[in-house]
């Protein structure tokens, strides 16, 4: 056996809840700690412990995240009023997901994991199409009236120094609704450059789309502000890598995607990120088949599954039954940060450790041994289904015959 591979920065590791927690330490176990002298900073993100310490856990890993740069996150449970009782909070915390971004002021980019076997719907996307979802404000921080009957709504800005913009918006006549949403010059800049960022660290095109032709102030904006910072800060660096960026109408960028081959990033409003990445995932068949990393403006990365602690495979294992819980997102999200702090730290060794054990993966499903959510979708004959621990093991396989 030859050395474990050396790392000089330690990793944030977040442990997470369930059955993402239980293939956590097989992957570690199995896949990476025989390889890789593991320099991690710990942070138990599992429920028990958030409560224990008011939720400081999550803000410290979030700090730790900003001091190293390079953080991989196991999946948490955000709690709601049956996880108070299941797990005796003292409060119903916030999203673990959501107070990193906050911290970190990211940009989620989600991408599928492609296999043979596991083929897309949609037949010509040959490349995987990746996601930039901006995750702040529009509808999400809306503010509603029902309008119970005739009357006249206006919008109006009060200015520090009390001037005012009004504009009517209707003068009802009858009932109907009402709907106030913003955005902030800051965080679209910050989406921007993140999606810019990622666009030159992957090598892939960047495109984006609103309705600013309908929307001619509120949309116009984001597209105006991709289109500044593009030429002031990009242009150049995107041009030396050969790769493009363009903005489009959203249902032109829609009827593209679908005829496109794949192998772009596709940068999208909070509601249309929501809607096109479940249209994409599931189109490329499975959420336990999704990489998923927040990147941050200043150069952050946060590496994680795009799915949740698959909480109904967990209650199983407890009672004593096998399961068949799909790790590639899992193992995806340690390659994926792996790879990053090889490259900011210069170990080579690092980087192609992380490329091989996602080849073993995808290899090891390609030759037919799987978990039961792939097996459901493949169109790959006399497939071997493995439980959840097989299936890490046969990776390991994999990679080990890889190397011999
Ligand atoms: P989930 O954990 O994503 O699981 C939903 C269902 O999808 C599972 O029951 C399973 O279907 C299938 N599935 C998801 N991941 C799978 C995998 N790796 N392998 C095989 N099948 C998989 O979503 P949920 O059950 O709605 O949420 C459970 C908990 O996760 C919640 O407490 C939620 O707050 C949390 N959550 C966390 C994150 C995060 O940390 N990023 C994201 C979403 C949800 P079958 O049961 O049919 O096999
Ligand atoms: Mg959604």
């Amino acid at each position: 056996m030859t050395d474990k591979i050396k790392m000089t920065t330690p990793l944030v590791e977040m442990d997470g809840d369930e059955m993402t927690r239980i293939l956590w330490k097989m992957i570690k176990d199995e896949l990476l700690l025989p390889y890789v002298d593991l320099k991690t900073e710990y942070y138990d993100l599992g429920l028990e412990h958030r409560n224990d310490t008011n939720d400081q856990v999550t803000l410290d890993s979030a700090e730790a995240t900003k001091k190293y740069g390079v953080a991989v996150k196991c999946a948490t449970i955000t709690p709601n009023a049956a996880r108070m009782t299941e797990y005796h909070l003292k409060e119903m915390w916030k999203s673990p997901n959501g107070t990193i971004r906050a911290a970190l002021d990211g940009t989620v980019f989600r991408a599928p994991i492609v296999v043979k076997g596991i083929e897309p719907c949609v037949r010509n996307w040959e490349k995987p199409i990746t996601l930039a979802r901006h995750a702040y404000g529009d509808v999400y921080k809306n503010t509603e009236i029902k309008v119970p009957g005739p009357g006249k709504a206006e919008l109006v800005f009060t200015a520090q120094d009390g001037t005012e913009i009004r504009e009517t918006i209707h003068n009802f006549t009858g009932s109907g609704i009402l709907q106030g949403i913003h955005n902030t010059d800051e965080s679209i800049r910050s989406f921007a450059k993140a999606c810019f960022n990622f666009a030159l660290d992957t090598k892939q095109d960047l495109w984006f789309a609103t309705k600013d032709t309908i929307s001619k102030k509120y949309d116009h904006n984001f597209k105006d502000i991709f289109q500044e910072i593009y030429d002031a800060e990009y242009k150049d660096s995107f041009e030396a890598a050969g790769i493009e960026y363009f903005y489009t109408l959203i249902d032109d960028a829609v009827a593209r995607v679908m005829k496109a081959k794949g192998g772009f990033i596709w940068a999208c409003k909070n509601y249309d990120g929501d809607v096109m990445s479940d249209m994409v995932s599931s189109a490329f068949g499975s959420l336990a088949m999704m990489t998923s990393v927040l990147v941050s403006p200043s150069g952050v990365y946060e590496y994680e599954a795009a799915h949740g602690t698959v909480q109904r495979h967990y209650y199983k294992h407890l009672q004593g039954e096998e399961t068949s819980t799909n790790s590639v997102a899992t193992i995806f999200a340690w390659t994926g940060a792996l790879r990053k702090r090889g490259e900011l730290d210069g170990i080579r060794e690092l980087m192609e450790f992380a490329d091989k054990l996602e080849k073993a993966t995808v290899q090891t499903i390609e030759e037919g041994k799987m978990t039961k959510d792939l097996a459901l979708i493949t169109s790959l004959q006399d497939v071997t289904v493995l439980n959840s621990e097989d299936f890490i093991k046969a990776i390991r396989d994999t990679f080990e015959k890889n190397r011999a």
